[in-house]
């Protein structure tokens, strides 16, 4: 597809979580039992699912979003904030209730932990009316664990069967069952996620454990890059970008949604890998997850 300014462009689904972030701004993180002070306090719209659709978006793929929200203010705030990524919300469902959220605590090192309450996210359990459609329409399909895993496996099989590129973040880690392995091409865990899946820390060796499961996985290390591998025997390692981190929340989500949009729109696997590190090492620079994206010509301009 060759979009209005004549770039070649490409289409995204993404099946998944929506959540308001509720974000808490601390010099130091509290330890258990502990109550620190905190200096700022910020509602930012996420979840992985939506992360991901506005890093795919912003990058320049048409990108849709299938999944629920509730019915209350987070809700209506997520839903404007995808349509204002220019990301296709028909698909989104509003379920009765609350809408997920996400109780996040940022220190001064960047550093972030993390509390989510599913709330909507736990209606998304099945494709419904047009989902089908929707996902066989589009180039990719990219998938994270934040609704209910039946969900994550109709979704997948959908787009195995319509030719779509299925793009699973196995995150939150937990062991994955064979009838989502066998319908997942390109597998996209962060180092802690793909020891929880082999057994090994080191992810040179979970590299080749991973690839008996999926035939395409890519392993980021945060500030130490990403490491790629097929069942081709291909191997790339990329390096991080040497920047000044103040927020990595969503760096994953960023790579993945940016990754995603430059493999659908023809770039080799080193140039998509390349662009996807330029997109998380922006969005780590500043504050908040979708705020922090950049757009495909910011990426275009630090990748030059
Ligand atoms: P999160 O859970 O915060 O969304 P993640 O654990 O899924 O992140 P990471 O492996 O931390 O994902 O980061 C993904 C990519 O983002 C890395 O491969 C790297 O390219 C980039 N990145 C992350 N942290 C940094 C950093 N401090 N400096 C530069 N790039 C970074």
């Amino acid at each position: 597809m060759v979009g209005d300014d004549g770039r070649v462009t490409t289409s995204v689904v993404v099946f998944g979580s929506c959540n308001m972030d509720l974000v808490a701004y601390v010099p130091v993180a509290p330890k258990q039992g502990e109550t620190v002070t905190g200096r700022e306090f910020r509602t930012v719209p996420g979840g992985k699912g939506a992360n991901q659709a506005i890093a795919a978006a912003k990058a320049g793929a048409e990108t849709r979003m299938i999944g629920a929200v509730g019915g209350d203010e987070f809700g209506d705030e997520i839903r404007r904030v995808l349509q204002d990524s220019t990301v296709d919300t028909r698909g989104l469902r509003t379920a009765p209730g609350r809408s997920g959220t996400a109780h996040i605590v940022v220190d001064d090192g960047g550093d972030n932990s993390i509390v989510v309450i599913p709330a909507a996210n736990g209606s998304v359990d099945a494709l419904a009316d047009g989902d089908e459609a929707i996902i066989a329409g589009s180039d990719s399909l990219l998938l994270q664990l934040e609704i209910p895993q039946s969900g994550v496996v109709a979704a997948a099989a959908a787009g195995k069967r319509n030719g779509v590129r299925v793009v699973l973040t196995p995150a939150p880690a937990v062991p994955l069952p064979e009838d989502l392995l066998r319908e997942v091409d390109l597998l996209v865990p962060n180092e802690h996620e793909a020891a929880v899946l082999t057994g090994h820390d080191d992810a040179r060796r979970a590299l080749p454990a991973l690839l008996e499961l999926v035939p395409e996985v890519v392993i980021t290390l945060g500030a130490r890059g990403c490491v790629y591998g097929n069942r081709d025997g291909v191997r790339h390692e990329v390096p991080a970008f040497d920047v000044q981190a103040v927020d990595t929340t969503a760096a994953g989500d960023t790579f993945v949604g940016v990754l995603s949009a430059s493999l659908g729109a023809g770039a080799e696997v080193p140039e998509a890998l390349r662009r996807a590190a330029a997109g998380s090492a922006l969005s780590v620079q500043r504050n908040g997850a979708t705020s922090a994206m950049p757009d495909r010509e910011e990426i275009d301009r630090f990748v030059a």
